[in-house]
């Protein structure tokens, strides 16, 4: 059988070897005669996976003690309403506006309490000074937007909290996570399987919610149970155990850095040197390395486009129903090589059609 070259968004692709892994010890995990899937979260074999992907994590993103790593489901959206649950107690947070996934964010802080807006902009990240946080306790942004590809290349300094939703960035280049309060990550991108989130949040913030918040919405509820105050996601979190291993093997952040940057340019590079046939909207400075989004100047031909790329193996190239067009999403087990094969049909594709 021939795997595709898979550009979905998320879930999305996982790197072969943590597969292959999951395929060979699914029936007998851990010498125990039975599968990750049918054991006790409680387990001392279980317990240090969680132990470990902590450890493996703070390494990555070399995370001092002053944080600590949970692991929460319900995915980011149910990180929209945690962070204003635990985080508005008082003042409440002011948000940057530049793609749909801020912008939901910051629709359901409004529930919770008196969410601001930071700046609004759009096909662009807000320049530092166009950002403003006065009254607000933590200034929030998504430091990559999905849909739109759009990605911050630099970290704002608001003098406040951050907080960050790296969902669609997680662990795609390094990041000081000091100048952070609170980072979380749904984990279908670019760490495992649907069905958890990682959250890095400084100590000092899980004091913060007030004693109204329900139990399985409070950080701390996390914090002081080694994410497992329930049965928590086991199947996910060993997945993502073995993604983290396979990412300090590869290299660590820095190495998915230096492949994200010759991914997305491969793409970029066509885009802009095809006289218009391929175009992308976006502020060149504030293109994603994750997402690369782009249209076709001939509508008519982008259902084609997609229909002869599928005829190659190069899948899910479909925008985001909202936006339509194209989408290729090379996150950090999307090879180099599956980038050079899109790459090649691009450039075939145009000389074809223009
Ligand atoms: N934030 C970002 C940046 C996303 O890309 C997504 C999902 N694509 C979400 C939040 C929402 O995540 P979920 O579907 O896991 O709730």
């Amino acid at each position: 059988m021939q795997r595709v070259y898979n550009f979905a968004a998320g879930p999305s692709a996982l790197p072969l070897p943590v597969l292959e892994q999951v395929q060979k010890e699914l029936l007998n995990w851990n010498g125990m005669g039975a599968s990750v899937l049918e054991i006790s979260h409680r387990s001392r074999q279980f317990t240090s996976v969680v132990e470990e992907t902590i450890a493996m994590i703070k390494s990555l993103y070399q995370i001092s003690d002053d944080y600590e790593v949970l692991f929460i489901q319900g995915g980011g959206h149910t990180q929209f309403a945690m962070v204003p649950l635990n985080l508005c107690a008082g003042q409440c947070g002011a948000y940057a506006l530049n793609g749909v996934w801020s912008r939901k964010a910051f629709k359901e802080a409004q529930k919770i309490a008196q969410a601001k807006e930071a700046t609004s902009v759009e096909l662009r990240v807000p320049r530092q000074d166009e950002i403003d946080v006065s009254g607000a306790s933590y200034f929030y942004y998504c430091s990559n937007e999905t849909v739109n590809g759009i990605q911050y290349h630099y970290t704002p300094d608001v003098g406040i909290d951050m907080v960050c939703d790296m969902s669609s960035e997680f662990m795609s280049r390094p990041i000081d996570v000091n100048r952070y309060g609170l980072i979380f990550a749904g984990a279908q991108k670019n760490f495992g399987p649907a069905g958890v989130s990682i959250v890095i949040v400084r100590k000092d913030l899980l004091d913060k919610a007030s004693s109204t918040v329900p139990s399985m919405l409070d950080y701390k509820t996390y914090a002081g149970s080694l994410s497992m105050y329930n049965t928590p996601p086991t199947f996910a979190i060993y997945v993502a155990h073995l993604v983290a291993k396979w990412l300090i093997d590869e290299g660590g952040v820095a190495e998915m850095e230096r492949r994200s940057i010759i991914k997305s340019n491969l793409l970029y590079d066509i885009i802009d040197s095809s006289n218009g046939f391929y175009f992308n909207q976006v502020e060149k400075q504030s293109r994603s390395r994750m997402n690369v989004v782009f249209n076709l100047e001939n509508k008519a031909l982008e259902e084609r486009f997609i229909q002869e790329a599928e005829a190659e193996n190069l899948r899910y190239l479909k925008g985001h129903r909202i936006l339509g067009g194209m989408r290729a999403s090379i996150y950090n087990a999307v090879s180099i090589e599956a980038v050079e094969k899109l790459a090649e049909f691009m450039k075939k594709f145009a000389t074809r059609y223009a």
